[in-house]
């Protein structure tokens, strides 16, 4: 792998980058990753501090998911943390590899590991080219609960009695009873913890203060009444914390002055209208999924949307993953093994390596702060370069564009110039 690659030497040091917890993955996103490290970053950067993990199914496999776990370990030691897509596989996918067991989803593992208060979705923009939203979206989605971590059974017709036990050994709590009169049915339970929500709206309020836009907090809590709470606590921490400054900022006028409550239907068609961008929304984990994957189509491609993890350590540190928002490009990986040309947008992934690498360098400050950022806008230029003289992927330059491999050589020699 690229952690044992050999570079030509050059004639000037490279930057020694602090150390982060690397994820590898699987497909055409891992492919694509291999040609960056080797001709991006390696040439430039010295990484051998990094902490590697290869988190492909096969290797989950053969070590019972030991690397896993190590690699939840690592993350919430070093606190920076980059992760290229996975496959969760599928029951079919197990028989293909030869696996022994199905292997759960290492993206809740990660979650729990690292106390993930909120997932982070915002649009990438390349100044000089339009995509879809003009100026920045920026969503947090809760990174816990709801139905993700559903327990279910199917069920005949029946008694059912949801019953909580507290810890303090006190009386029990009927949650609900019902009849089920179907002869097939399938009963499931699921809760939202709350604790975290606190730390996800300082998060997002300051995250939207600081881009300048308008928040908005999501939810269905007209139908869903159990949502009320989540509303609360924002509105509660707006009013005392953040009102006074978005005001300041002339940032509620659209909202007549007050933080703006949209239900999640309602925000789903909003997305599609307003195209001018300068909003954020906060929403539940489930209505997260469904809308960043909504602003992703809208702002051209998954290629052009952020996803970073931000989580707490035991001593209340902040630990932050940076990944894609999309999976392991399954389809083009195909057609590259058919002997097909791709074109894969590795804008989305290399945002991800360049938050991690800046966050290891702040944690570290000083001297590799100020290099490693040097080089972290050196790289983003090169790309944001390649893209507006026409030799983008074909996602954004339609079929003139250039070939996965094609366009990371293209960025490497800007980078070299
Ligand atoms: P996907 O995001 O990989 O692809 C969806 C579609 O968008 C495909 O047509 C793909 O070609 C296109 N696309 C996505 N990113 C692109 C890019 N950067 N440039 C150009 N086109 C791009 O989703 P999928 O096909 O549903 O899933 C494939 C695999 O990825 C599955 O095994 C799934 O489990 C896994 N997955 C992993 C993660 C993760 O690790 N976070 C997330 C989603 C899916």
């Amino acid at each position: 792998n690229f952690m044992n690659s050999e570079f030509r030497s050059r004639d000037y040091t490279k930057i020694v980058s602090p150390p982060i917890t690397y994820i590898a993955g699987e497909e055409m996103t891992r492919y694509c990753m291999d040609l960056i490290l080797t001709q991006c970053v390696n040439p430039f950067v010295e990484i051998s501090k990094w902490e590697y993990f290869d988190c492909s199914c096969k290797n989950r496999d053969a070590t019972d998911d030991q690397v896993l776990k190590d690699a939840v370990a690592s993350g919430a030691k070093l606190g920076s943390i980059f992760k290229e897509p996975t496959v969760t596989p599928s029951a079919t996918q197990v028989k293909q590899m030869g696996l022994k067991k199905a292997l759960p989803s290492p993206n809740g593992a990660m979650r729990k590991g690292w106390n993930g208060i909120t997932i982070s979705r915002d649009t990438i923009h390349i100044p000089g080219i339009e995509l879809g939203f003009k100026e920045p979206v920026l969503f947090d989605r809760h990174a816990v609960g709801g139905e993700y971590g559903a327990g279910w059974k199917a069920v005949g017709s029946g008694k059912l009695v949801t019953t909580f036990f507290p810890d303090d050994d006190t009386a029990p709590v009927i949650i609900e009873g019902r009849h089920l009169k179907d002869k097939n049915n399938v009963a499931v339970v699921y809760h939202n913890p709350l604790d975290n929500v606190p730390d996800l709206a300082h998060h997002f309020f300051s995250r939207c203060l600081e881009a300048k836009v308008v928040p908005y907090v999501v939810t269905k809590k007209t139908v869903f009444k159990w949502q009320e709470s989540f509303w609360q606590i924002h509105k509660e921490i707006f009013d005392k914390d953040y009102k006074k400054k978005f005001l300041e900022a002339g940032l509620l006028e659209k909202t007549r002055g007050e933080l703006q409550h949209l239900i999640s239907d309602a925000a789903t068609m909003q997305i599609v209208r307003w195209l001018d961008g300068g909003f954020g929304m906060v929403s539940h984990n489930y209505d997260g999924d469904m809308l960043t994957d909504e602003i992703a189509q809208i702002h051209r491609s998954p290629g052009f949307i952020t996803s970073n993890l931000i989580g707490k350590s035991k001593s209340g540190n902040m630990i932050k993953e940076f990944e894609a928002s999309h999976g392991t490009v399954a389809d083009m990986w195909n057609a590259h093994l058919r002997g097909e040309e791709t074109s894969f947008n590795p804008l989305g992934m290399l945002e991800a390596l360049m938050g991690a690498m800046n966050h290891a360098a702040a944690l570290q400050g000083g001297e590799t702060l100020k290099v490693m950022t040097h080089y972290t806008s050196s790289l983003r230029n090169a790309i944001h370069n390649t893209f507006r003289y026409g030799e983008g992927t074909r996602d954004l330059s339609g079929p003139t564009g250039l070939t996965t491999e094609a366009f990371v050589s293209k960025v490497a020699k800007r980078l070299a110039r």
